[in-house]
């Protein structure tokens, strides 16, 4: 078993680095745990949108560069258990047991699966999760898009500049995405909009070839031809590994008050976790600031 560190803080996304960062400048010995590669859900986004702008990837690297020189360490494990041990409290992973003082519990989010017939099956024959990584493979063919957030506007844009056609399917009348966004995609050139269609599955052979869509006002399902499937339908919190003493909302995420300290005492929660995140990297960032602030004072109580 390890020494015990101050901070622990699982998960390595901007909001996880964020903390490690404001952590260690308070003079805290932090350690991070990280299940994959640093840099979490924008690792991939090659140009980001909001106010924090530039590549998700060199955001992710610099803020590492960044911890690393402050000496924070990692544990390249997965978190499968947080309990108390008597002053302390007890995070058990692949790689161990590890004891710390405070936990913040920075695990994000991934994206939510529409579990339709087809989509595990073609998964990575055709059915994608980033457009950045894969759009190139598209060029001057159909994909289809779904979703109406900010996520499904932003890579049906990155998408139209590879695809011949961009089918973008949403369940709702209206987007949720910001209006700018929103702006962007109605009379884009290439990008169809199909308003109150649902799709019913990924169809195709060795490789995706189409889906079938049924749009609520249309008398059948029928047919689009595609050789890519882009599902953004939203987030699903990563905790299952977060005991029942930390309380949840109705989606699964984590409950918190506004110095973001969970029901039990010496854990937090921030970011894409936590019921209430505002959804951007700004809020990422700042919400990692919190956490730390609250671990700090935690400690020093
Ligand atoms: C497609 C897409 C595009 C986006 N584009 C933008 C944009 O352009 N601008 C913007 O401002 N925001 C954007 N966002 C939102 C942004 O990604 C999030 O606000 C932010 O990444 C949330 O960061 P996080 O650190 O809280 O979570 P995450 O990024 O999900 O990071 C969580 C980390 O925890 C790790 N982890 C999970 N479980 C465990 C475990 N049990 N043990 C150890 N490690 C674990 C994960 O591997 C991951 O590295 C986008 C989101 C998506 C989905």
């Amino acid at each position: 078993m390890s020494q015990p560190h101050d901070v622990l803080i699982i998960g390595t996304g901007i909001t996880g680095l964020s903390a490690a960062k404001h952590s260690l400048q308070n003079g805290l010995s932090t350690v991070t745990m990280e299940a994959l590669l640093p840099g979490g859900l924008v690792t991939n986004v090659n140009e980001l949108d909001g106010e924090i702008q530039g590549s998700g990837s060199d955001i992710a690297a610099a803020l590492m560069l960044e911890v690393h020189k402050l000496g924070a360490k990692n544990i390249n494990a997965t978190a499968a258990s947080i309990e108390r041990d008597a002053e302390m409290l007890a995070v058990t992973s692949d790689a161990g047991r590890h004891l710390a003082r405070t936990v913040i519990i920075a695990s994000g989010a991934r994206l939510r699966r529409l579990g339709i017939p087809g989509e595990a099956e073609f998964e990575d024959r055709g059915v994608s999760h980033c457009a950045d990584c894969d759009g190139p493979f598209y060029k001057d063919q159909n994909v289809v898009v779904v979703g109406g957030g900010d996520s499904a506007a932003q890579e049906a844009l990155v998408l139209s500049e590879f695809a011949r056609q961009v089918h973008l399917v949403h369940r709702g009348a209206n987007f949720k995405a910001r209006q700018h966004l929103v702006d962007r995609l109605t009379d884009h050139p290439n990008i169809v909009i199909h308003w109150r269609a649902q799709v019913e599955a990924v169809l195709g052979d060795r490789s995706v070839r189409a889906v079938r869509v049924r749009e609520a006002d249309g008398p059948a399902a029928g047919e689009i031809s595609c050789t890519g499937f882009f599902p953004y339908v939203g987030l699903e919190p990563s905790c299952e590994f977060v005991p029942e003493a930390v309380l949840r909302d109705a989606g699964g995420l984590l409950l918190t008050d506004a110095n973001l300290r969970t029901a039990m005492p010496g854990v937090f929660a921030a970011g894409a976790v936590r019921s209430g995140f505002g959804g951007l990297l700004k809020h990422s960032v700042a919400e990692g600031v919190t956490a730390a602030e609250s671990a700090c004072a935690f400690i020093r109580s």
